[in-house]
């Protein structure tokens, strides 16, 4: 069985074929760090964690680069108007982007590059560029592209420049398809950007935000790798730039397959502070709903389609989705439990029927989900093993070792969904902030941080928590 996955280079659903036999190398797009980031925000971020779990359950050995911007136009901004260094800044939302991705069930990528630690590359890079004559300096001191001189600029969000804006240079991070122009590589100081410099051979400036994933993807994942991935609003102009700016110094093609997630709407609109419906994790978080309804909400609904969050404010079920998010697990909750309690003792005799049932459920599941990620043959897949198992322990009882044959399905189907919780039920389900001081807690033992760790179980008591060992791990219950 063949993977494949839709790639917006040629718009078409093509076989995956990895460079090196077995492994893939994916960069993915990470966090501008000036805020919280939000559930749009986070959708991009499932999707890449289900495609990870995904290669990986097809057998890859996934090697996953998420970049963090923390210095461009926002972040310099928003530090100043909070009277702090760009790094104390920042420093506060690369810490809640990480406790959010935990919150989410989202497994770590195997590198956090952030972009103030690797300007040396960049500045390399844009020499380079100017050495082959893509680069010049503009009249401004800054370093710019030429877009012109990139053949197949564009080509991936297929904007048609014909005609249009020759020579002409914009300066911001972030602009919009029309607005195509020679773009920053290298922002040469300004007042406004206060202390934020570096040295360069163009003089003290910043980078500009392009070329900090050209540069921190091709440092880790080579020149030529197989997957880069990002949100839509991505493609034009970060990654046509991107690939503008790699091709150009390397020669080289950058990336085999892009893959892009589709825009989270809130009542078929934007997002929007100003209109009230903009969501942060944490705000979900405090309207008492887990980080498993969320990610449950967000997987659901397959990634190249429109995500739409339903928000009904002042109403009794003020989110919908999440209400029906929750009632989805409570469902599965009650059927791994019924399982778990027959693993641990039943008198049944083995079913004969049980192999076909769930060799039948397995290969439904993989094959959805290789096809570009189809969510919703997977979901298929599990509900309707959770309906015939049930129905066969209600005709005849399902044997001790067939529960335990079941739960080790259940495991690997969770591997994949992390949402199933087969093995840790937990009458109280412990609220999130709580279970952060728990993880942490087991991190200081791991460090042998003796002192951290008995002031953060002191921490959890005042809380009305404590943690227990069991034969299946540490757990958190109620005092
Ligand atoms: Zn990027």
């Amino acid at each position: 069985m063949s993977v494949k996955f839709y790639n917006t280079l040629s718009r078409e659903l093509e076989e995956f074929k990895s460079i090196e036999p077995g492994k893939v190398g994916m960069y993915t797009c990470g966090p501008t760090v000036y805020n919280y980031a939000h559930i749009g925000n986070f959708r991009a971020y499932v999707f890449e964690d289900l495609l990870r779990r995904v290669l990986k359950y097809a057998g890859y050995d996934v090697t996953q680069i998420m970049n963090l911007t923390d210095v461009d136009d926002k972040t310099i901004r928003d530090s100043q108007a909070a009277g702090k260094s760009l790094n104390d800044f920042t420093a506060i939302y690369k810490e809640a982007f990480f406790d959010d991705l935990n919150i989410l069930r989202v497994e770590p990528a195997e590198e956090y590059p952030a972009a103030t630690d690797n300007i040396p590359e960049m500045i390399e890079l844009i020499q380079i560029l100017i050495d082959k004559g893509y680069g010049y300096i503009g009249d401004d001191g800054s370093v710019y592209y030429s877009i012109e001189k990139f053949e197949c600029y564009g080509c991936l969000g297929r904007i048609n420049l014909e005609g249009q804006r020759s020579g002409v240079r914009i300066s911001t991070d972030e602009y919009e398809k029309d607005q195509a122009a020679d773009f920053a590589l290298w922002k040469k100081w300004e007042e406004a950007d206060g202390d934020v410099w570096w040295e360069s051979p163009w003089g003290k400036g910043r980078p500009g935000w392009h070329i900090e994933c050209s540069a921190m993807s091709m440092k880790y994942l080579g020149n030529h790798f197989d997957m880069h991935t990002g949100g839509v609003d991505n493609m034009f102009p970060h990654h046509d730039d991107e690939i503008a700016q790699s091709e150009a110094a390397t020669g080289e093609k950058y990336v085999n397959y892009w893959l892009h997630c589709e825009h989270l709407m809130v009542n078929n609109g934007k997002m929007s502070k100003s209109k009230g419906n903009f969501f942060t994790l944490r705000q979900l978080i405090e309207k008492g709903y887990t980080g498993r309804e969320v990610r449950w909400l967000l997987l659901n609904t397959h990634y190249r389609q429109k995500l739409n969050f339903l928000h009904a404010p002042g109403e009794q079920l003020e989110f919908p989705g999440l209400e029906e998010a929750r009632t989805a697990l409570k469902r599965l909750d009650v059927f791994t439990s019924r399982i778990n309690d027959l693993a641990n003792g039943s008198k049944a005799t083995d079913w004969g029927g049980l192999d076909v049932v769930l060799d039948k459920a397995a290969a439904r599941f993989k094959a959805a989900l290789i096809e570009d990620l189809n969510i919703s043959g997977a979901q298929a897949a599990l509900f309707d093993l959770v309906r015939e198992i049930n129905r066969a322990i209600d005709e005849q009882g399902l044997s001790q070792k067939d529960a335990d044959i079941v739960l080790s399905l259940l495991r690997k189907f969770d591997n994949v969904l992390s949402v199933l919780d087969v093995d840790d039920q937990q009458e109280d389900e412990v609220p999130v902030d709580i279970q952060l001081l728990a993880d942490k807690r087991q991190q200081a033992r791991k460090d042998k941080n003796w002192s951290e760790a008995d002031r953060l179980r002191d921490e959890l008591k005042q809380a009305g928590w404590q943690i227990v060992d069991t034969p299946d791990g540490a757990k958190v219950v109620p005092l």
